[in-house]
């Protein structure tokens, strides 16, 4: 397995301590690190192309891209969002098998027309629609355990039944034309959760058939985060696990995860090493 990193350089908390904090990973001779440019760092040899306004007017509007340009953040959200769809390409290329996408501004919330909850661009969806441009790829599905409704992935892929998305959120359950909200009670158990995935996603997984499996993983439910519902770290360290060898059983190890909520620095230290050791397991 060849693991890709895509890193974002992120204003803020929640990603000081790296890439230090990837010591002992980047050594690994599976994975390779790329640098989701940003003008404000030393230029290195791997460094990404942004994507183009044209590439997000596949997803968004015209109006809310400019929306998004008079927030400030635009140029966060566009190499964010380039992380995930370079990752994309490259996995479909056969360059690496599995990608890690450091973040500095969310999916879940960024819609055709709307944006907010920290999300500006919706990097899945973009990405998806890149592979069906180029490369003729057809059905994708999505795993979001954010603590959080994805609004904006949801309205995106609506009317879409190629693309699976289920939402692990504080909504009823439903499941209408492959758009899944399971319902996730405040204080629910890490057995109970991984349990819910166990029942409802993995066997709906293998029927479905995906080409790639994207996970939007948010760790703001763990307990102390501002999404707390009562998981414990190791939680995402588990799903991580069962996920990797889903993604290795049904799409021959095509897996993306787009680092989504949470915001302690502490939990990003110490947990995204360890996700990303998961999906480097050769
Ligand atoms: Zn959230
Ligand atoms: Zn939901």
């Amino acid at each position: 397995m060849k693991t890709g990193i895509f890193l974002y350089y992120q204003r803020g908390e929640r990603l000081r301590d790296f890439p230090e904090a990837l010591k002992g990973i980047l050594e690994k001779d599976n994975v390779f690190l790329y640098d989701a440019f940003y003008p404000s760092k030393p230029p290195s040899s791997f460094d990404l192309e942004s994507i183009s306004p044209e590439m997000l007017y596949q997803i968004h509007s015209p109006e809310m891209v400019e929306r998004v340009r008079k927030t400030g953040n635009f140029e966060g959200a566009l190499f964010s969002a380039t992380g995930t769809v370079r990752a994309a390409e490259k996995i479909w290329e056969g360059e690496i098998d599995n990608a890690f996408i450091f973040t500095g501004y969310g999916d879940h919330h960024a819609g055709t027309d709307f944006f907010g909850g920290g999300c500006y661009f919706n990097g899945a969806a973009l990405a998806i629609q890149e592979l069906r441009k180029r490369f003729g790829a057809k059905r994708f599905a999505i795993i979001d355990t954010d603590a959080h409704h994805g609004d904006g992935t949801w309205e995106i892929f609506g009317t879409d039944p190629e693309v699976l998305y289920v939402c692990f959120c504080g909504n009823p359950n439903s499941d209408e034309n492959n758009k899944v909200d399971i319902h996730v009670p405040v204080g629910v158990t890490d057995e109970a959760y991984l349990e819910m995935v166990r029942n409802t996603v993995f066997p709906r997984l293998r029927n479905f058939q995906p080409e790639v499996l994207f996970w939007n993983w948010g760790y703001d439910g763990t307990r102390g985060d501002y999404g707390d519902i009562g998981l414990s770290p190791d939680f995402h360290i588990l799903l991580a696990k069962k996920l990797k060898a889903m993604a290795d059983e049904i799409c021959r190890g095509k897996f993306i995860i787009v680092l989504c909520g949470g915001s302690r620095r502490d939990l990003a230290r110490t947990l995204i090493p360890r996700m990303i050791e998961v999906l480097a397991l050769k």
